[in-house]
């Protein structure tokens, strides 16, 4: 595992609160904190937008300050309302409040128009005519300087009525751009004279088919951070190259305030992927059901299976804040989830894959309702009754006909005991006369034995969950594995390649206990002895159709798969 994967239980200052801390010592914007959460609407969020959500809110509350969340809108081709109205949603649900301070660079169309008419008046901005391709040409490479435009020489005048013309339409797409005037033989080839703004007829979400022209990224992304009074402009380590041109923009207008842009490692997952464009194929190739499908990485996604959000700020807090860029182990992530879950989801019993168990001294249409605590150690979390009958059905898999020396569990002559309920023992076997399947084992049972122990102290070496044939409702059950199968030295080019085809399986013949039968969509509780299960969000109805997501197993099948593996 690399560094930042593994777990630091107590997280010191990582160096962009440090670096905050130092500034309100230094008494920097007068001691105010303010960050901001910059999504483009253009996908659904994933856990690496959780990461910088939790560092920008969190930095935000930690010192006192605020955080804002803003749309990065100024891309109109990909974005819509469902992106800006699912990216609320999802902030929220991982547990932060903007209160009134949502939004959006598109409403600052105007002010940055307004600006950049400044920069043409100082004599720092210029209308190219040249055409796309031939910037290119003209921005030279890492190694040899760019040329300057024939059209970089305008005079101010010339600039302001064609950028004012561009801006009412005269122009079709392409014919013109406005450019920074900086330096062609810069070093940093974001700097030799970047395009502001160009001329682009897409409707935009929000304002229509007001504004032909667009502002670039690096042009509306400080300004906004700046009208919005950001004193700490935090983003991942791609922009550390365009912090100059933020700095130039902003040093070069008169905005407001001058924000620090800091940057951090975005986070890697293994087993997954964490690209809104790779996204985006996922779901519009069909691989997916959609962004909300429980295998994608994406908030939507993990609170439909089942992951708590708090178990997602701890994640992130986890995993730190780093300068270089490293992968997580995606174990990492589902311990976060056990853990959370393991300290309060209540203990339910279900039958996956069931096979039938009839006691055959048990007393003809006798019940016995069995009171069972929700969680075994915490009295004070409840109980339900669950019901004993003479007819159950245990998990297939903890039956064997002719076990190994290491299997315990029931067997032909063997005893094992019922979680809650009775020790039973395997007297006989009954199989289909024309597939040769076990389709029933007939056990006894000790009635000294109810609730657990025998008086005599003789000792069972198992005990398996069960569920009463006649009284348990039929469920269905979606067991999940992670998305991707492990990356290996030689990477497909289209990651496609590397899809699980083992990442669902859908059980659709489960019993579970009838305490389940109203239970809310989203709620969780822990299968005994498998694992945590989630209602689904869309397709459980209480009462109706009852559907379990498998959020995490009990343990790390991963690990273990993969020493078997070694
Ligand atoms: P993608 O690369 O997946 O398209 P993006 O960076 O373009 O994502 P934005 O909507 O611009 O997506 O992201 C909003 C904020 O979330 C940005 O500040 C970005 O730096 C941050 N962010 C995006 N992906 C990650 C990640 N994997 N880890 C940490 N922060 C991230
Ligand atoms: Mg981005």
């Amino acid at each position: 595992m690399s560094e930042a994967g593994t777990l630091q239980e107590k997280p010191g200052l990582d160096f962009i609160r440090a670096r905050v801390k130092q500034d309100v010592e230094e008494g920097k914007n007068n001691g105010r904190v303010h960050t901001r959460f910059p999504p483009e609407p253009n996908g659904y969020l994933h856990i690496g937008h959780a990461k910088s959500i939790c560092l920008n809110f969190g930095i935000g509350a930690e010192f006192n300050g605020k955080c804002n969340l803003r749309f990065d809108d100024t891309n109109p081709a990909k974005e819509s309302p469902e992106f800006v109205r699912s990216i609320q949603e999802d902030v929220r649900w991982l547990g932060f409040d903007w209160e009134d301070r949502m939004f959006f660079a598109s409403d600052y169309f105007e002010k940055l128009a307004d600006f950049a008419g400044e920069l043409i008046q100082k004599g720092l901005a210029y209308v190219d005519s040249l055409s796309a391709d031939e910037i290119r040409e003209h921005r030279g490479t890492l190694t040899e300087p760019g040329r300057e435009s024939p059209f970089r020489n305008r005079t101010k005048e010339e600039n302001l009525d064609l950028f004012r013309r561009m801006r009412a339409g005269e122009f079709p797409d392409g014919a013109h751009v406005l450019r920074a005037k900086i330096d062609m033989a810069s070093p940093n080839l974001l700097m030799r004279d970047p395009t502001l703004y160009r001329i682009r007829r897409i409707h935009h979400h929000r304002t229509g088919d007001k504004w032909c022209i667009y502002p670039m990224y690096d042009f509306t992304h400080c300004l906004s951070d700046a009208m919005e009074g950001i004193t700490h402009s935090v983003c991942t380590l791609e922009f550390e190259n365009n912090r100059p041109l933020y700095d130039w923009v902003l040093d070069n207008v008169s905005a407001p305030c001058h924000p620090q842009q800091i940057e951090f490692a975005r986070l890697n997952l293994t087993r997954t992927v964490l690209s809104k464009r790779k996204l985006i194929r996922l779901v519009e190739g069909g691989f997916m059901s959609g962004w909300d499908d429980p295998r994608m990485p994406t908030l939507v996604g993990m609170r439909r299976r089942g992951y708590p959000p708090r178990s997602i700020r701890t994640f992130c807090e986890r995993i730190g804040i780093a300068k270089r860029d490293s992968t997580v182990d995606m174990a990492l992530l589902e311990h976060c989830v056990r853990e959370d879950l393991n300290a309060w989801a209540p203990r339910i019993m279900a039958v996956q894959d069931p096979i039938k168990v009839t006691i055959t001294n048990w007393p003809q249409g006798k019940v016995d309702n069995l009171e069972c605590p929700f969680m075994p150690n915490d009295p004070s979390a409840g109980s339900r009754i669950v019901p004993f009958s003479g007819e159950l059905f245990i998990e297939r898999e903890d039956f064997m006909e002719d076990p190994p020396k290491k299997f315990f569990r029931l067997a032909p002559g063997r005893e094992v005991r019922l979680r809650y309920a009775y020790f039973i023992r395997c007297e006989e076997v009954v199989k289909d006369p024309g597939t040769n399947e076990i389709t029933e084992i007939l056990c006894t049972y000790d009635p000294e034995t109810r609730g657990g122990d025998a008086p005599d102290g003789r000792k069972v070496k198992a005990t398996l969950h069960w569920v009463s044939a006649a009284h348990a409702l039929p469920a269905e059950v979606r067991l999940y594995d992670s998305l991707l199968t492990e990356s290996g030295p030689d990477e497909p080019e289209d990651f496609t390649e590397r899809l699980n085809p083992d990442s669902l399986k859908v059980l659709t013949n489960c019993r579970v206990e009838p305490s389940l039968k109203d239970c809310q969509p989203e709620s969780l509780c822990q299968f005994e002895r498998l694992g945590y299960y989630c209602a689904d969000r869309m397709d459980h109805e209480p009462g109706a159709r009852l559907v379990f997501n498998r959020t995490v197993s009990l343990r790390d099948t991963w690990a273990k798969i993969q020493k078997k593996g070694e």
